[in-house]
Formats: C-alpha cells, structure tokens, sequence
C-alpha cells in the first residue's frame, strides 16, 4: 500500500473528500463555530459526554427537527441562533474542546493488536448502525456492527467497515387509529449527512463495477468516519445505472428476493472490489452474518486469476476470511434457488472458468443434492476459516444446526465457537449517569484495561443511594416527557379525538414504576406473553402499586401475526381504566433505544428459547441501572446471578402453548412478588433502598463483561489471531 495512504495508522482513502466537505460547512457558519464543522464530519461525537448536548444547546428545536444529524443542523441552523452560539464564549470553548479531542483520537498511534494498519481488518456487514443520522441500520445487527467500529477506534484497531449506503434505510411505522403498522420510505440525501464522495487526485469520483444480472453495475464509494474507523458505502443510485440497478442501494433488506440476491452480491463481491480500487489489501475479512458471502466469490476469481485451480484458490481465501453467525433458526437463514443465483451471477463462474454447479455446491449443506436451494450461511461457513455464534448457548445451537457441513464430526466437535455480543459502553450510558460515575471510579474507568477489570466497577457500591437514585429521576422523567410529546402528535397525525390527544400529555407517571419493551416486534419475542391473562395484566396496572408499559417496535411489513399482536397492545392503551399507563412508541431506533434504555426501570425480555441468539438491548439497559427481567436465554444466561435482575425458565420446550403459558405465570408471580414489592419499598425518605440494590448489582456485573471492549478483546484474542 502506498505510505500516503495511512497515516497515524489510519486508512486515508477519501479522507480528503470528508476534509472538503466539513471545510465547506465551515465556511458557511460563523468562524468561532468552524471547529463544530469538523465535528459533524466525524462520529466521534456520539461517545462524548458533550456531543449531542452542545448541538442541543445550540437550538434544540432545530436539532430536533433536523432528526439529531449534525451536518443537515449546521446547514440549516437559523443564522440568529448560530451567531448567538457564536457569542457564547463557553460554548465556543466546548466546541474547541469537541474538535481537539477528536484531533487526540486521530493523533494516537495504532494498538499493538497484531494487526498491521496497512493491513486491517475489513469488516463486512449489511447493516450499520452508528446514530440514528445515519439511517442505514435496522435493528440489533447493525447496532452491534456499529458498536464494533466504535470499539476499534477506541483500541485503535486497525479496522475499516464495508456497507452499503440506503438511500431510504429501513422503512417507517406508523400507526392508524385502529392499531395497525403501516410503512413508509423516504428518500435521503448523502450530501446532507456527514459522508463524502470517494474522488480521484483530479476529483472524478472513484468508479467501481459490479457484474450483476449479467451487466456492470457502476458504483461510487461514501466515506463515513467512525472516530478512527472510516466505514466505506457502496452506493448505485447514479444516473448511468438504469432503474433496477439504482434500486439495490434504495433500501434495507427490500422485501423483493431479487433485489436482496443483487444487495448481498454487491456488499461482498462489490465490497471486495472496492478494497481493490481503494488499495486496501484487507489481512482479514470478517462477515458478520452472511450477507456478504459473495466476498468469498470474488476473492477465488481473483485467486484463480492469479493462476491458482479452484481448490488452491478456496484453501487461500480460507485463511483470511472469518464468519460470524447470527441466526439461530434454519428459517433465518437465507437460501436461494439455483435460478435464482443464476440470474443474479450469470458471468461469475464463467469468468472464474469454473461450472456454475461447482460455485453452488459451496452454498449447499449436501454439495451433491442438487434439490436444495444454496444459502449465503452455508457458504459463509463453508469458505471461513473460522465461524462463531454470538453467546454460550447459540455457539451450542450454531453447532448442532450445522453439523452436517462437518462430515465425520459430532455436535461437540463441530468447529464452531462464539464470541458473547457485548454493547459499547461510552455510546449508551447516558451521560448524567457517566458524569456520576467519573465522580465515583477511578480516572479512565472506560478505557481499554480498567473497563473490563471487575475491581473498576466495585465502586458502584460506593455510590451513595440518594444520588444514583436522583439521575434515575432524571432519566426517567426526561424520558416520559419525550413520550408524552411523541404521544400528543402521534395521536394528532393519527387522527384520533381531541380528548384522547390532550390525555397524551398525561401519559405514564414518573413516579410510578416502568417497565420497557422494545425490539422487533418478531413473534419469537412474545410480546403477548404480557396479555396472557388480561385480569392479572390489569390488576398490575391498577393496583395500589402500579406498573406501567412502554413498548416500542416495528414489525416485519409482511408478518401479519406480529402486526396483529401489536393491534392487541393497542386495545390494552385504549382501555379507558389503564389508557395512562400504556404508551407505545412509533418508529423504533437509535435515538428511541437510547432513551428507553436509560429511563425505565424494568427491562423486559420474553423470547421463545432457544431464539434469542444473543440480544444486546438488555446490555445496554443494564449499564444505566436498568433492570432485567428476561428469559435466560442469549446474553442474560451468562449475566444473570440471581442477584443482578430477574431471570425466567430458559429450558427449550417444542411444545409451544405449554412453555407460553408457564412463562407467562413466571413473569406474573415475579411482577407481583418481587419486582413490585422491591420498588415501592421505600425509607423515611422515600428511597428504595433494596431496589437500588439492586441497581447496583446489575452495573457491576454487566458493565465489566458485556461491554464491546471484552468482545473485541475475545475477537482480537480468539479469531483474528488464532493461527493462521
Ligand atoms: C440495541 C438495539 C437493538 C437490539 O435489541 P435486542 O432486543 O437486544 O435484539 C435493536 N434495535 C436498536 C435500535 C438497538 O439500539
């Protein structure tokens, strides 16, 4: 690679382009503020105590308005509100400060990780989820791309993420007056978004081509900086590409099977060649999930062009490519019929002068049955050198659902290991909470070493109650005053009668204890676990003790049973009797999670075991004190002690309707015995002593082992430098 390409042990390619950008934007805000400009090109912010607080200072209505995306803020911040930022000479010092810690991050040499910088790691994955700014997430694999990129910049892992850039990301929800989803898109433009255009040294952007259905498909390239990790978006929304062409970068997990086929050919294949044109020599290949396992294709063309035979060529592209599993159902993972690779890589096995029948054996669990339809897992796995799920127990499922592709192995043996998922700790503690623990642990308590020593977190303990009890009241109520707005026009734009809007301004009591769900709205996750046994739900509701919900979700577009569920939620809301103790909020994402996380008191988890191959949501609840209640099942197997939250019966049972009904009990005896008593036990001065307890307990058991930093630690550990 040439030197000018790397500097302090970052990759340069199009860090020239990002550096015209923010100098554009800075020249169109007031010169005390420039220093913002570079912020806003750069996500290091989101992890700054002081990121999004001094953009709300700003003008938090605009910030608002502008969905929290800074470069769109500082295009279209009334000039009276920047000048007046302007003249504020501490908040010109913060923004300094913002500009001089991103400048230190950049500065830093490169870790001692094994990983040579001009060689890093290239991680593949459909989704990123980075802000919700950056809409080109969906859910909780993107969440978990995204907090690997941050992990890395924090260690200064060499590491650069490849995606691609949705122009209309994942779709919206709405809900109608009679509780059903629907969904909409939206188109968004890059050029307001802290991304830059690749260009060439005379400013041509870089042009990359993609052979998909039998034609080349013309790619540019996005430049987003992640602290010290530049992700590279592959986009094909370009005029010389004709309309179904332009279609693969519009949007996330698109519901036609064609498009997705043309998506993950252009994330793996169209990733690799990406690299190339950027003269990025990847020594490792990480595919998280198998969406990207068309990367393996392309490397054994190039591998054959370069003179090796077929199987010399799979054996060199094995040694640098790793494989990490998601899904824990054979459903999830998708297959696709031989016409149908047909269609979408006619020329490939040509060009690589092989059959295509050898190209599809690699994507079946039985190479020589031709009835069985190649999927991108199969071939992830079979092309990796290493493969892993994401916790104890789903590495165990991973094993046993894929045994066969190990002839001769048995379920123990099979070679598959995991890596539990952890949740990036700077990213979702909300910071009144992190103010409070730099007030109680030691100096750089998030840093690499301290953050995954439990004695860091021993210190929890010494937090006096009155005060973690002061920043609960503070998050909760910051959250319920967001619901209560969101509530007042959601009802509005629904339609509703004007009784029932001006209720929302009464919706959920601080006070009163909360308990949040919110994921996809999947029929695994059970949400109608809840309403199981309506009187007993409303005897919660109700009693002298009250509980009340927050839910949050989008359900698949065509998943009709997971739209009617949530239908059912909505008669429990408009129930007159406990219509103030049910909220829902539309439109689930980042911002959403952050909020929810911080601000309830409950976490509730009920999937259908063994399902839930890890969930991160729980991990970022339990940092800010939130309690689980979950299955254990995933993350919560390992975390749960008996003494950091709740845990219910993870036996895996085929018999459905029984294993419903017994979890259901569980988290009604649990509410009614346990959680509800604990929180409503309060001192002379109205503390609940026994529940912050509690509190406790759960940040100092989690935060230590499920923070990103000890995952990267067992990736850099366990599968980058296992030998090679
Ligand atoms: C963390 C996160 C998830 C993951 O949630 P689980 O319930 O643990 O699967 C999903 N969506 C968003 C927006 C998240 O931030």
């Amino acid at each position: 690679m040439p030197q000018q390409l790397l500097k302090n042990g970052i990759i340069q390619s199009g860090a020239r382009d990002v550096r015209r950008a923010a100098q554009a934007l800075a020249a169109d805000v007031p010169a005390l503020l420039a220093p913002l400009a570079r912020v806003a090109y750069n996500y290091n912010w989101v992890w700054h105590p002081d990121g999004e607080q001094i953009f709300r200072d700003i003008d938090a209505y605009r910030w608002r308005l502008c969905r929290q995306n800074p470069v769109r803020f500082l295009q279209e911040a009334p000039e009276r509100s920047l000048e007046r930022a302007a003249a504020d000479r501490s908040l010109v010092a913060r923004a300094e400060a913002l500009r001089q810690h991103l400048e230190d991050d950049l500065n830093r040499p490169p870790s001692d990780d094994g990983i040579p910088p001009e060689h890093p790691v290239a991680f593949f994955c459909a989704e990123f989820g980075l802000h919700r700014s950056m809409p080109v997430y969906s859910g909780g694999l993107g969440a978990l791309a995204g907090d690997i990129l941050k992990e890395a910049s924090d260690r200064a892992l060499p590491m650069v993420g490849i995606g691609l850039l949705y122009r209309q990301g994942y779709f919206h929800q709405r809900i109608d007056v009679t509780g059903m989803q629907h969904e909409y898109w939206y188109g968004t433009d890059p050029e307001r978004r802290p991304a830059a255009r690749i260009t060439t040294e005379d400013g041509e952007p870089i042009a990359v081509r993609v052979p998909i259905w039998g034609e080349d498909v013309k790619v540019h390239v996005w430049r987003v900086d992640v602290g010290r990790v530049p992700l590279f978006l592959l986009d094909t929304e370009l005029p010389e590409n004709n309309p179904r062409q332009r279609f693969i970068t519009a949007r996330l997990y698109d519901g036609n099977r064609e498009i997705r086929l043309a998506q993950y050919a252009l994330l793996g294949a169209g990733g690799v060649r990406v690299l190339r044109a950027l003269d990025i020599e990847p020594s490792i290949i990480h595919m998280n999930e198998g969406h990207p396992a068309a990367a393996t294709i392309e490397l054994v063309r190039r591998e054959m062009k370069a003179g090796a035979s077929f199987n010399e060529a799979c054996e060199r592209v094995r040694r640098k490519v790793v494989f990490t599993t998601h899904t824990p159902v054979p459903a999830g993972n998708e297959t696709y019929s031989a016409r149908e690779f047909e269609t979408v890589f006619p020329n490939v096995a040509k060009a690589m002068g092989v059959d295509m029948e050898n190209m599809l054996r690699l994507g079946r669990i039985w190479p020589d049955n031709r009835d069985e339809p190649p999927g991108m897992t199969a071939l992830a796995i079979r092309m990796s050198r290493s493969t892993n799920g994401v916790s104890r127990i789903h590495g165990g499922i991973s094993r046993r659902m894929w045994q066969a592709l190990f002839p001769g192995s048995s379920v123990e043996n099979v070679p598959i290991s995991y890596v539990t998922n952890g949740a990036h700790l700077p990213s979702w503690i909300a910071p009144p909470l992190r103010r409070l623990l730099d007030r109680y642990l030691v100096e750089g308590w998030h840093e690499q070493k301290k953050v995954t020593d439990p004695a860091t977190w021993e210190a929890v303990e010494d937090i006096p109650d009155e005060e973690l009890w002061a920043v609960r009241n503070e998050l909760s109520n910051r959250l319920i005053g967001w619901v209560r707005s969101q509530s007042v026009t959601d009802r509005l734009t629904r339609g509703d009668s004007m009784d029932y809007v001006l209720k929302a301004a009464q919706t959920l009591d601080p006070n009163v204890l909360t308990l949040g769900f919110a994921r996809r709205l999947a029929t695994y996750k059970r949400l109608h676990l809840i309403v199981q046994d309506p009187q007993r739900v409303l005897r919660l509701l109700e009693g002298p003790c009250p509980i009340q919900f927050l839910f949050a979700g989008r359900a698949h577009p065509r998943d009709e049973e997971a739209k009617r569920m949530l239908q059912k939620m909505f008669e429990l809301k408009n129930d007159p009797r406990v219509g103030g103790r049910v909220a829902f909020l539309e439109d689930y994402d980042m911002g959403v999670a952050s909020l929810m996380v911080a601000g309830c008191d409950v976490w509730l988890n009920l999937p259908r075991p063994p399902l839930e191959a890890s969930g991160t949501s729980g991990m970022k609840a339990a940092f800010n004190g939130t309690i689980n209640l979950s299955v254990l099942d995933g993350w919560w197997a390992e975390a749960f002690d008996g003494s950091n939250g709740w845990g219910i019966d993870g036996a895996e049972d085929p018999n459905a309707g029984a294993k419903d009904a017994r979890d259901a009990k569980a988290f009604y005896d649990i509410m009614e015995h346990e959680v509800v008593p604990l929180f409503y036990d309060r001192d002379a001065n109205g503390i609940p002593r026994g529940w912050i307890k509690r509190m406790k307990a759960c940040i100092r058991t989690i935060a230590p082992r499920f923070g990103a930093t000890r995952m990267v630690d067992d990736y850099v550990r366990k599968i980058y430098n296992a030998s090679r």
